[in-house]
């Protein structure tokens, strides 16, 4: 008997009283509120966020904990503070030193207003991962201060730090934790520090809901979109059935809520809309290959014979200097092989000169050249545009000088093939050698 009121007491203490304050929420009926609150020791439990940590908070399904980086900053942590407000809803807030001492009023007012008040360092540094430990205890250490100094009440500051950008490393975890620290990671974001409209922000933080259905939902109270987005997530969140959880630092005055210590281990719960691999051992035939014959080859025809041939089954290294140490004899691969042979090839006649294009191009320029001496207003005309930068192609206008002509009077002493300029974009190509130019 009293090992099942003993059982009946820790259920109890689990579940909480159902929805108390959303009942009690002045002036809105219908708000979400706190469903209930968790007291949690930071030493019991160190590590905590799915995202970084083996251990999460001992959430039940449906249940969510709300939290804020990054602030405080008016007007946007103002604004979140009135929705939580309106719909009696408590969070964590996780302030930068820096931001709490720029505003202290509003550090006062969420803690007024019953929020539950960590730390995210004094500067907010990107470099947690790889800072030295002392530099990092320094930060931590100021955030705490800074935070503490803005409240002007050491004790309503806990003792639940959040690493900047999540940003963890080994050394940084032992100095929180050496120091009574929690740690705080996520168990899934709404990724509204990405510049995403309040939409999307919705969008996003209700799949990762409901693809866990309980955990640590990470939010920014800086971003104006995340202040806009807050009251119709709220109340997506109760259309849905969630609850949320209020978690404070257990201490002498509220004693830790009871848990059991697998409700703090990190569920692997896949989402219900996947479709789930099911593993098993069936018995499937192995893969069977046919024999190869000639004709996979390409070589079976009736018009090929085969000659067999052989290569040279060593090789030696080259050697660098006298004083290397002889190499070994590397074998080739294949010793040997039998290479086809085609007993009728087929002859292709021998390429004429006009078959190279490209010749015609320098032959006809230099042909031309050869036979009608250029101008003396064309060499001015083309180096006034070789210094401008211009192409050979677009002679351009000088003062005074008439633009070279374009075609002069045919040779009839050059054949008909370099009579004909070519036409289409050309191209500058080397100088071939003079033995192509050998034509009959
Ligand atoms: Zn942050």
């Amino acid at each position: 008997m009293r090992s099942a009121t003993a059982a009946y007491c820790l259920l109890a203490a689990l579940i909480g009283p159902a929805s108390a304050a959303a009942a009690d929420c002045p002036g809105n009926p219908g708000a979400l509120g706190v469903s209930r609150t968790i007291a949690v020791d930071p030493t019991e439990h160190p590590l905590l966020g799915a995202h970084n940590y083996r251990e999460s908070l001992p959430l039940n399904d449906h249940e969510i904990v709300l939290t804020f980086d990054d602030g405080p900053l008016p007007p946007y942590t103002s604004r979140v503070l009135d929705t939580l407000a309106a719909e009696c809803v408590k969070a964590t807030f996780f302030m930068v030193g820096r931001m709490a001492q720029g505003y202290p009023h509003l550090v006062q007012r969420a803690h007024a207003e019953g929020h539950t008040l960590g730390t995210h360092s004094q500067n907010h540094p990107f470099t947690f991962h790889k800072m030295l430990v002392e530099d990092a205890a320094r930060e931590i250490e100021d955030g705490f201060t800074s935070v503490r100094t803005a409240l002007a009440d050491p004790k309503g500051v806990s003792d639940f730090f959040r690493v900047p950008g999540l940003l963890r490393q080994d050394s940084v975890e032992q100095y929180l934790t050496a120091h009574g620290y929690m740690t705080w990671s996520v168990d899934f974001m709404a990724d509204d520090w990405r510049h995403i409209g309040a939409r999307e922000i919705i969008r996003r933080a209700v799949n990762r809901i409901e693809a866990h259905r309980r955990g640590i939902l990470l939010l920014h109270d800086i971003q104006p979109a995340t202040a806009l987005a807050l009251p119709q997530l709220l109340r997506e969140l109760k259309n849905r059935g969630y609850k949320i959880v209020h978690v404070v630092q257990a201490g002498p005055e509220r004693p830790k809520t009871a848990t059991l210590p697998e409700q703090w281990v990190v569920r692997s719960e896949q989402p219900s809309i996947w479709p789930h691999v099911a593993l098993v051992d069936l018995p499937l035939p192995g893969p069977v290959l046919e024999v190869p014959n000639r004709q996979i080859f390409a070589s079976a025809t009736a018009r090929v014979k085969m000659v067999p041939v052989a290569l040279s089954t060593t090789a030696e290294r080259p050697r660098s200097g006298e004083e290397d140490p002889p190499s070994p004899a590397v074998a080739l691969w294949p010793r040997g092989v039998k290479v086809v042979s085609l007993s009728d090839p087929e002859a292709l006649p021998v390429p004429a000169a006009e078959n190279f294009r490209y010749s015609r191009v320098w032959r006809v320029r230099n042909a031309e050249r050869a036979v009608h001496k250029p101008p003396a207003k064309k060499h001015v005309v083309a180096a006034a545009s070789r210094r401008d930068g211009l192409s050979m192609s677009t002679p351009r206008r000088v003062d005074g000088l008439a633009p070279p002509a374009r075609t002069s009077t045919p040779n009839p002493n050059l054949p008909a093939t370099f009579r004909q300029r070519p036409s289409g974009h050309q191209i500058q190509l080397p100088k071939p050698t003079a033995g192509l130019y050998g034509l009959p």
